[in-house]
């Protein structure tokens, strides 16, 4: 049995909804870990696309599961991920890039694969960790699960501000149509598709603050927490 030095905490919802911002936010006021698993499938996805492996080709990505190494730095500030001994943080984060996630995704090695880092990372508790499928299938028995949802519209604004600000050129109908597009693809997929967990609790950040966000999960946490 390994011993838990805190609680894990579970954040799913589609692309663009916040997660990773009030997920960040959340780890650090508990002192927590924070452990965005979308990013790993972006680097996967990114290595994919470097050996020019189609992502239907589920035995070339099983071969490149076999071999890639990925490796988080988990600084609440700065979390950073590299693979194979390179840094991709920043090349990961282009919509091309979570097309290319949501494809490779859907293979059953590259999900096997991080099924079993994201529960070794979550093992001894302590860890608020984000994506689709944490709160249903990488860990089901979480302590709390929050789903984050938001419309369609407003999470297509924020990707696109959030995009803009970093000086990427993009177009906000396309950032719209990409994220409903993804959105379909990851709840669509035979093997952990994203979809709410039955006792995770439901919150729409359309129009709520990131604090207000935050500070609503920190309640749920203690209460949970001291049960
Ligand atoms: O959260 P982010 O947009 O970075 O995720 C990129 C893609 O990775 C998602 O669209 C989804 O296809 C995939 N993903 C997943 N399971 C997770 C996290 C992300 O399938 N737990």
């Amino acid at each position: 049995m390994v011993k838990k030095k805190g609680l894990v905490i579970a954040i799913d919802g589609p692309s663009g909804a916040g997660k990773s911002t009030v997920a960040r936010r959340l780890a650090k006021r508990l002192g927590y870990t924070y452990i965005d698993t979308g990013a790993m499938y972006r680097a996967i996805g990114w290595k994919a696309k470097q050996e020019g492996i189609d992502p239907a080709n589920e035995t070339a990505l099983a071969g490149l599961c076999g071999r890639i190494q990925v490796l988080l730095t988990n600084d609440a500030d700065d979390p950073r991920i590299a693979v194979d001994g390179i840094d991709v943080s920043e090349a990961i984060r282009t919509p091309e890039m979570g097309m290319t996630a949501s494809a490779v995704s859907k293979s059953p090695a590259v999900r096997a694969r991080l099924l079993s880092l994201q529960r070794d990372l979550g093992a001894r508790g302590g860890v608020v960790m984000d994506g689709r499928d944490i709160g249903t299938v990488v860990f089901p028995d979480a302590d709390v699960k929050f789903y984050l949802d938001a419309s369609p519209e407003e999470r297509g604004r924020r990707r696109y501000r959030e995009l803009s600000a970093k000086g990427m050129a993009v177009d906000l109908d396309r950032i719209t149509r990409e994220l409903r597009e993804r959105d379909l693809q990851d709840s669509g997929r035979a093997i952990a598709p994203l979809k709410r967990a039955e006792d995770a609790l439901l919150i729409d950040s359309s129009d709520r603050e990131i604090d207000e966000v935050v500070e609503a999960m920190l309640a749920n946490v203690m209460q949970k927490g001291n049960k």
